[in-house]
């Protein structure tokens, strides 16, 4: 099944600018292993109001990533809750794949951890994101 990548007119301005490396992880990885029909993106660019906005509204303190661009450095995904298995799938072989910052290995690329307005897929990339080098199934690395 082809699941779509849905956007609204504001975002889909906005998809032409984001960064390249954001586009190849939502085409090569997110949407052919996406458990729904759709892909829907809520959010790339946020102006600082609208970032002030959501702080107000949930206490939640956003990083500033989007409003970082162009090119935009941010996507969110709309999920229906914060546990489902098949987007846990998906984001863990977006982060196996993706190394946010070889500077600071804790920060991912994808993140489904409760934060913000409402369940979303949080994707990210920095200056140093990039792919990791391919690895076997047992963790090794491939010989070339
Ligand atoms: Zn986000």
């Amino acid at each position: 099944m082809r699941v779509l990548l849905a956007l609204d007119s504001r975002r889909a301005q906005e998809w032409v600018r984001v960064d390249a490396r954001l586009i190849s992880i939502v085409t090569r990885i997110l949407l052919p292993n996406w458990p729904m029909s759709h892909a829907i993106v809520t959010s790339i660019y946020r102006s600082p109001a609208e970032e002030e906005d959501i702080y107000e509204k949930t206490g939640y303190k956003p990083s500033g990533i989007h409003s970082v661009g162009p090119p935009f450095r941010a996507v969110d995904i709309h999920v229906l809750s914060w546990d489902d298995e098949g987007v846990m799938k998906v984001v863990q072989r977006i982060n196996r794949e993706w190394q946010y910052d070889v500077k600071r290995p804790r920060m991912r690329v994808a993140l489904y951890v409760p934060h913000g307005t409402a369940p979303h897929v949080h994707l990210q990339v920095h200056p140093r994101t990039m792919r990791r080098p391919a690895v076997t199934e047992r963790g090794l690395p491939e010989e070339v």
